[in-house]
């Protein structure tokens, strides 16, 4: 498998944290393209796919536009989030790592860390991918884990450049071994989990992902996120029923976890 310290970035960004425990935050944000995994109602299908070449190991190319990807290098990236602290604000505003699934770009945000000096770098990820984050765990200020219920994803994508370094789960059996070994990486450590939570959904498909919660990871606190939005083809999506989520929030208490329900704030306030 390639491994490139080169990553497709897709926008760097300000903007208002949508979800997890720093909903509402001022935030930057650098997302990077490319996403081996399928979930039904994803809402950033723009971050699927990549650019058509990757670039040689002393090439740097770093003509990224909004929302048109290009391959850029971590001190590129680094210069880009620079311009934009430099322009908005100060240097202290958390900068989220997002995507797509940027831990199938390990090496570049290894290699990115250290340039971004003083300033709280998040990572939104959705635990698919443990061996690249235990790489970079102890760098981040914050990881926004999403608890993937596996029969909201079809089959992943496995093209070389779509996979990163390491395989995504493809069954239930491998979500559930990556999802127990993000989460025993996450313990003790600054992180939440997010419970995406889609219409049509029983309290009973989530009890093993709560179970997996409190046995490895109780601290963290839970939220969970009915999928309502915008989908990712503009349809608007139909919600979980109210008593569903009143039933996971009961249930994870009884359980000892630290449990909110919010609904992704962006398509209340009005951003994308
Ligand atoms: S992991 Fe994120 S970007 Fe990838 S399909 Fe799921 S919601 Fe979309």
């Amino acid at each position: 498998m390639r491994r490139s310290t080169h990553a497709p970035l897709l926008e760097v960004f300000t903007s208002i944290q949508g979800e997890g425990l720093f909903v509402g935050q001022p935030q930057d944000f650098l997302r990077l393209a490319g996403c081996p995994l399928r979930c039904d109602w994803c809402d950033t299908r723009g971050s699927w796919g990549l650019p058509p070449r990757a670039p040689s190991a002393d090439e740097s190319v770093s003509g990224a536009d909004l929302r048109t990807a290009a391959w850029i290098t971590p001190l590129d990236a680094a210069a880009r989030v620079q311009r934009l602290a430099g322009e908005l604000h100060d240097r202290r505003r958390p900068l989220s790592i997002t995507g797509g699934e940027p831990l199938i770009w390990p090496d570049f945000i290894a290699a990115l860390l250290p340039l971004l000096g003083e300033r709280p770098v998040h990572l939104e990820t959705a635990g698919a991918h443990p061996a690249a984050l235990a790489t970079l765990v102890d760098r981040l200020a914050h990881v926004s884990l999403d608890l993937k219920l596996p029969a909201d994803l079809a089959p992943p994508i496995t093209t070389e450049l779509g996979t990163g370094p390491e395989a995504p789960p493809a069954d239930a059996e491998s979500w559930s071994a990556a999802r127990l070994a993000c989460l025993e990486l996450l313990a003790g450590r600054p992180a939440c989990a997010k419970l995406p939570v889609a219409a049509g959904r029983q309290a009973a498909d989530f009890e093993e992902l709560l179970l997996d919660l409190e046995a490895s990871a109780p601290q963290l606190p839970l939220f969970i996120q009915p999928v309502n939005g915008i989908g990712g083809n503009g349809e608007r999506l139909r919600g979980p029923r109210p008593e569903l989520l009143m039933e996971l929030a009961e249930r994870g208490e009884e359980l000892g976890l630290t449990v909110r329900v919010v609904p992704q704030i962006h398509p209340v306030i009005g951003l994308d």
